[in-house]
């Protein structure tokens, strides 16, 4: 059978990065094995819903570059399959219906606390004559729970979970939960049940928070005659302080990752390796992932989110990445941040000077910060560090500029020296004193790649300019 993985998630507003990670290995899982990813919008929450909610996940997974087959699912347009089924297993004697009113589910409620036991529902309806029923009374469809009673001696279930072992649950802690409101609409363990059934899933991996659930869903796997699927439950994400990792932590959407300027290819290499483990390795790129990922690397133990690493590894792949696309990336920020177009003109400039910015840049946003200057026009604008090292070195940028003005050509080598020539008149020897202002008048900042080779990548005439201007400025 071919292995079918899926990603179901609520639409809440935004992508948990929990859930990114479920769905990286979901679709890591269905890649490496051959088989499918399919996904399925949880909606049946109708008071909550907003189709914005669910574009933000689709924007998620399309930036995390996750593909998947078919078309998406939504789980409210298959109510009508859901009932049929709760109808099927009433009719098979496998369900049946409660009648019980909210006060008397109060009373049992109360009665078992006092007795201390599990408040649980008494399965007052299970074995009542349906002649008893009350008529035109609401009532709810719940599941018959396999009972200790009936199945001594092996009062409890077990499910093979490919991560966490062989989980068991004695018998009397599964109750007949419900599986068809009294408006009809089903409960998420029915739903969820006949979905994966119906879109052919082999294969559940998601967070352990889901494992309780796992028993429930088989009883109504066993109930339809229905194989259940494989179950890989993934000890959840958590902070640099060992809590569940939330917004205390920092960010937790996918969105804000994108915002902030990391690389959707080391998003998921973070992620992958947040929780699964293949030998020593770090830097593991989706192909090899794809080659790599199986059940049996994924870590029993709740892995730390590690705000560095991620960034590390962000370094790596702007390192690794094409100028050109990197360019296309941060244009958004160039417009944002600095109000800048790209022109032709300057992406020239920034492919020229793109080895020392991507080797510096940890995120885009820096690569767009310290690239900006070369798509700048004069006039330009100082931050206040430029426009005090330009006022207070005034005369170091008019030597400067008399000295480049009588050069040929501008090249990293002939500025450099020019600069090192006014150094040694007019600044001791002391090359970043002229460097500094230079970089001052080239960038109208004080944080950049070489300025020497960025002279000569802005060439003659745009870096006479530029010192002329802020000459003039000062
Ligand atoms: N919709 C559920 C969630 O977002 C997923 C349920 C499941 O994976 O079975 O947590």
């Amino acid at each position: 059978m071919s292995v079918v993985t899926r990603f179901p998630p609520s639409p809440t507003g935004f992508m948990h990065i929990g859930n990114a990670r479920t769905a990286l290995f979901n679709w890591l899982y269905a890649k490496a094995k051959g088989g499918k990813f399919v996904v399925r919008i949880e909606d049946t929450d109708r008071k909550r819903h907003s189709e914005e909610a669910v574009q933000a996940i689709m924007d998620s997974l399309e930036w995390l570059e996750l593909d998947y087959d078919g078309e998406v699912v939504s789980q409210f347009s298959r109510q009508d399959r859901h009932r049929e089924v709760a109808e099927q297993l009433l009719a098979a004697g496998k369900a049946y219906k409660c009648y019980c009113t909210p006060e008397e589910l109060d009373e049992m409620r109360s009665a078992a606390r006092e007795e201390g036991k599990a408040v649980f529902y008494d399965r007052r309806w299970r074995d009542r004559d349906p002649a008893d029923a009350p008529k035109d009374k609401p009532y709810v469809v719940r599941i018959k729970s396999p009972t200790a009673e009936e199945n001594p001696p092996n009062n409890i279930m077990v499910v093979l979970d490919q991560v966490q072992g062989t989980v068991r649950v004695p018998l009397e802690q599964l109750d007949d939960f419900i599986i068809l409101r009294s408006d009809g609409t089903p409960t998420y363990m029915l739903a969820v049940v006949v979905d994966d059934h119906d879109m052919s899933v082999t294969h559940v991996i998601r967070g352990d928070d889901h494992l309780n659930n796992a028993f429930r869903q088989n009883i109504i796997y066993y109930a339809m005659d229905w194989k259940p699927p494989t179950y890989a439950h993934v000890p959840l994400i958590h902070g640099p302080d060992g809590g569940k990792f939330s917004k205390r932590h920092g960010a937790t959407g996918v969105h804000e990752y994108k915002d902030m300027g990391y690389l959707p290819e080391a998003v998921r290499n973070y992620l992958l390796r947040l929780g699964w483990s293949h030998g020593d390795d770090e830097i593991i790129t989706t192909e090899q992932a794809i080659e790599w990922f199986d059940l049996k690397g994924i870590g029993k133990s709740a892995a730390r989110f590690d705000f560095e690493k991620l960034e590390n590894l962000n370094a790596h792949y702007i390192n690794e990445a094409d100028p050109q696309r990197l360019i296309d990336l941060c244009k958004p920020f160039y417009k944002d941040r600095h109000n800048l177009d790209i022109t032709q003109e300057a992406q020239k400039r920034i492919i020229q000077g793109s080895d020392e910015l991507k080797s510096r840049a940890k995120t885009l946003l820096q690569f767009t910060d310290e690239s900006a200057f070369y798509a700048k026009t004069l006039p330009l604008t100082y931050d206040e560090k430029a426009a005090s090292l330009i006022t207070d070195n005034k005369d170091v940028l008019q030597a400067l500029l008399e000295k480049i003005n009588a050069l040929d050509t501008v090249t990293a080598d002939s500025i450099q020296n020019t600069c090192k020539d006014v150094a040694a008149d007019m600044a001791d020897g002391k090359l970043g004193k002229v460097a500094m202002p230079l970089r001052a008048a080239l960038t109208g900042t004080t944080v950049s790649p070489s300025i020497f080779h960025a002279a000569e990548i802005l060439e003659k005439d745009e870096t006479c300019a530029r010192i002329q201007a802020a000459i003039d400025h000062a």
